[in-house]
């Protein structure tokens, strides 16, 4: 069963989590990956990024920094003829320091700000939408709105696993051991069986 979108987290699923990444000097793509966004995009299966980037609240870059690495991402993708359709990031957190981000915004992950935007900008139908992250608190946004959920066990995805279990919607998400193994899928249908 195709998804209508992919709505992913990016550090971790995407490319390498190197704690804090703030250069696209840094930026490493998990193997795999360019080659199912290319197979994505030739299904027509929007990809859209949602991230948390703390780091800007934290004081460790800012905004300019991110979008940095996000347009050097795009153009990797571009590169192999796959596509992301949009980037979200939410630069907030609660106990930053920097003047103007250091707040409980309402987009930070678990919360569902940036899921909601995505689904307005894109006109998505959330159950026909699928969210890979390799937090819990990457999936639960999309859990709540009724999208399929997939932990990969790439970036923090083994710990996030050892968590799992002890969560009430812990059978509603599968397991994969990284975002390349997406794309066999969608082609399996095994999916629909759950
Ligand atoms: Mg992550
Ligand atoms: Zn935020």
């Amino acid at each position: 069963m195709k998804p209508q979108a992919i709505i992913c987290d990016r550090d971790g699923t995407l490319i390498e989590d190197c704690h804090f990444l703030s250069c696209p000097e840094q930026i490493q793509w998990i193997p795999g990956v360019l080659e199912t966004l290319k197979l994505l995009n030739q299904l027509n299966v929007k990809v859209l990024v949602v991230t948390n980037q703390s780091g800007v609240a934290r004081g460790y870059f800012d905004e300019i920094a991110v979008e940095a690495v996000n347009t050097q991402l795009r153009r990797d993708v571009e590169g192999v003829s796959g596509a992301i359709a949009d980037f979200y990031y939410c630069p907030h957190h609660p106990n930053g320091q920097a003047i103007g981000y250091s707040y409980a915004c309402d987009c930070r992950k678990p919360s569902p700000g940036m899921f909601l935007q995505a689904i307005r900008d894109h006109k998505l139908n959330p159950a026909q939408c699928w969210t890979i992250g390799d937090r819990l608190r990457d999936l639960e946004p999309g859990l709540q709105l009724g999208m399929t959920a997939f932990l990969v066990e790439t970036g923090s995805g083994v710990q996030a696993l050892q968590d799992l279990s002890q969560r009430p919607y812990a059978r509603q998400v599968t397991v994969i051991s990284s975002f390349a193994e997406i794309f066999s899928l969608i082609q399996s249908d095994t999916v629909i069986a759950l």
